[in-house]
């Protein structure tokens, strides 16, 4: 049976770019709108996520049409699902079940700050994903270690990294970022510190196909999706913007 839906509450949004997406009223809008498979929305209903949040109502949307998106709210008002659902989406079939060229390798990264983070993410993730054959491998040595073999290596979905130890997977030859479409710094501010910028800056330069999707998200007491930056390079996006509280 799905479990008791928790309604959060849905927070103000404030909304800056060129031709901003309508907000979405509700997840199953998301099939009209997008197509979007309906074993997703079957997952987070049997998860207990009845209604979207702002940062999800705004953001899902706006990631859904392909616009990069900086996305600021306070903790606990589900940026994970925000970005993971429109990714998981736009991606299609998992690689191995997909008849199309997907290419090969990893095709989306999400980036976090901490090996905590990282895992929450992926078990975010696991949820969603859910009825499918996805690959999302949470990375360590010993999983990273996985992607020696080429076969393991193409099939991958998506990566779930702190910055550290995707650059040194990178430096090894577990990963090549040559196919990568969609981009994600959790916690961005934290990310952009001088502790990761290096490694952060590395990575994003090396998502090298045209069109990879950036997004950042972030904590903040104020609550703001920015968008239309699309030909800005990454490390202006998330160095040039300032935020006021409502
Ligand atoms: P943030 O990254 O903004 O701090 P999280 O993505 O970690 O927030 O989400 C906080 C919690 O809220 C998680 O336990 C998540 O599963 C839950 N959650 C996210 N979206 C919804 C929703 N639409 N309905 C109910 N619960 C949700
Ligand atoms: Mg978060």
């Amino acid at each position: 049976a799905p479990s008791t839906s928790t309604a959060m509450p849905r927070q103000r949004v404030t909304a800056k770019g060129q031709n901003v997406p309508q907000a979405i009223e509700s997840f199953p809008e998301l099939a009209e709108r997008y197509e979007m498979n309906a074993q997703f929305l079957k997952n987070l209903e049997q998860n207990g996520y009845g209604e979207p949040t702002g940062i999800q109502a705004h953001g899902i949307p706006i990631l859904h049409e392909g616009r990069d998106l900086a996305a600021i709210s306070p903790t606990g008002t589900g940026k994970t699902l925000a970005y993971l659902l429109p990714i998981l989406s736009l991606l299609g079939l998992p690689a191995v079940n997909s008849k199309a060229d997907v290419g090969n390798g990893v095709r989306a990264i999400i980036l976090a700050p901490t090996r905590e983070l990282a895992h929450q993410i992926h078990n975010e993730c696991l949820k969603l994903a859910q009825g499918r054959k996805w690959r999302v491998v949470l990375f360590s040595k010993a999983t990273a270690n996985a992607l020696n073999d080429k076969n393991v290596r193409d099939k991958v979905d998506m990566i779930i990294s702190t910055p550290l130890r995707l650059v040194s997977a990178i430096q090894s030859g577990q990963v090549e970022l040559s196919n990568v479409r969609h981009l994600v710094l959790d916690e961005a501010d934290r990310m952009l510190d001088t502790e990761f910028l290096d490694q952060v800056q590395e990575i994003v330069a090396g998502c090298s196909r045209e069109g990879v999707q950036k997004g950042r998200v972030q904590c903040y007491p104020s609550i703001r999706v920015v968008v239309g930056l699309k030909d800005t390079p990454l490390p202006l996006i998330t160095q040039s913007l300032t935020y006021v509280a409502d």
